[in-house]
C-alpha cells in the first residue's frame, strides 16, 4: 500500500517560493492499476519521484506498505527501492552498448540476484522477446526497447510498479501494446501500477483515475470523495478513497 499525508513539495525559485505539490492526500491499495493524468507541469512526475524516494517531500508524510519512507536515509531507500520497487520512463534509459538481454541480466547481477542469468531470461519471455534477446537497443523499434526497460524493472519482482509516460515516445499501437504488458503483469503478478500518461485512451485501461492540475487532485475516479474530504474537519481520520472496483475486461 501507497499512503501520502499533507504531502507538499516546494522548491526556491530565485527569491520565491515555487509549490509543485499542494498538500495532497492519496492512497493506493495494493494491486490497483491506477493511471495519473494532467497537463504538462501539474506534478506528475515530481509525485511519481517522491513515491519511488528519488525525492523527499517539503512536508507531510509517505508510507509504502507501512513503513514511513519521509524519514529513510539514502542507503534504506535505495534498500526499499530494490526490494519493493520498479520504475520504468519514457525514454527508456536501456544502456547502448549491451543487449538486450543483458539489459536485464548486468543489474540483477550488480544486485546479487541468484540464478540471475534463468530469470533474465524468463523475463524477456514475459515481455515476448527471446528472439531479440542478442540485438543492441539501437537494433530495437522503440516498443522493443520499453518491453527491456519494463523487463528489466521486473527483475526484483518488484510490488510497485512507477511508469512516468512509459508510451510517451511510443506510436499508438506500440503504446497500447505496453499497457496491454502491464496490464497483464498487473494481473499475473498482482503488481501494484501507477502509470503517468496523456493519453485518455490509455488511461481508460485503468481501473482508477487521478488527475493532477497545478499540484492538486482535481478528480480521483476510486474516491468520489475529494470534496467530503476538503470540508471535513483537520483531523478526521484518512478518508477511504479505494471503494472496491468493478474490474471489468477492458482488453
Ligand atoms: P509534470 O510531470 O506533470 O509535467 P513535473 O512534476 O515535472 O510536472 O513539474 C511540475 C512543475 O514543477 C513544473 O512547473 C516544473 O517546472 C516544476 N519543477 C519540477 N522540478 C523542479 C525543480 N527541481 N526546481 C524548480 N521547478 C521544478
Ligand atoms: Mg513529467
Amino acid at each position: 500500500m501507497i499512503e501520502l499525508y499533507k504531502v507538499t513539495k516546494q522548491v526556491a525559485s530565485g527569491s520565491e517560493t515555487l509549490t509543485i505539490l499542494h498538500e495532497l492526500e492519496l492512497q493506493i491499495p495494493d494491486g490497483q492499476f491506477v493511471s495519473i493524468v494532467g497537463p504538462s507541469g501539474s506534478g506528475k512526475s515530481t509525485l511519481l519521484g517522491l513515491i519511488a524516494g528519488l525525492d523527499s517531500p517539503t512536508s507531510g508524510k509517505i508510507l509504502i506498505d507501512g513503513q514511513s519512507i519521509t524519514a529513510m536515509n539514502e542507503d534504506d531507500l535505495a534498500e526499499l527501492r530494490g526490494e519493493k520497487i520498479g520504475i520504468v520512463f519514457q525514454s527508456f534509459h536501456l544502456i547502448p552498448s549491451i543487449t538486450a538481454f543483458e539489459n536485464i541480466l548486468v543489474p540483477m547481477e550488480i544486485a546479487g540476484i541468484k540464478d540471475a542469468h534463468q530469470r533474465a531470461e524468463t523475463l524477456l519471455e514475459d515481455v515476448g522477446l527471446t528472439a531479440r534477446a542478442h540485438h543492441y537497443p539501437s537494433q530495437l523499434s522503440g516498443g522493443e526497447q520499453q518491453r527491456v526497460a519494463i523487463a528489466r524493472a521486473f527483475a526484483n519482482n518488484p510490488s510497485i510498479l512507477l511508469a512516468d509516460e512509459p508510451t510517451g515516445n511510443l506510436d499508438s499501437k506500440n503504446g497500447r501494446h505496453i499497457l496491454e504488458l502491464m496490464i497483464e503483469i498487473n494481473r499475473k503478478r498482482k503488481t501494484t501500477l501507477v502509470l503517468i500518461t496523456h493519453d485518455k485512451e490509455l488511461a481508460a485501461m485503468t481501473e482508477r483515475h487521478i488527475a493532477l492540475r497545478d499540484g492538486r487532485i482535481v478528480s480521483d475516479s476510486a474516491s468520489g470523495l475529494l470534496h467530503q474530504e476538503r470540508n471535513s474537519s483537520a483531523d478526521v481520520e484518512v478518508v477511504s478513497v479505494h471503494e472496491p472496483l468493478a474490474v471489468e475486461d477492458r482488453l
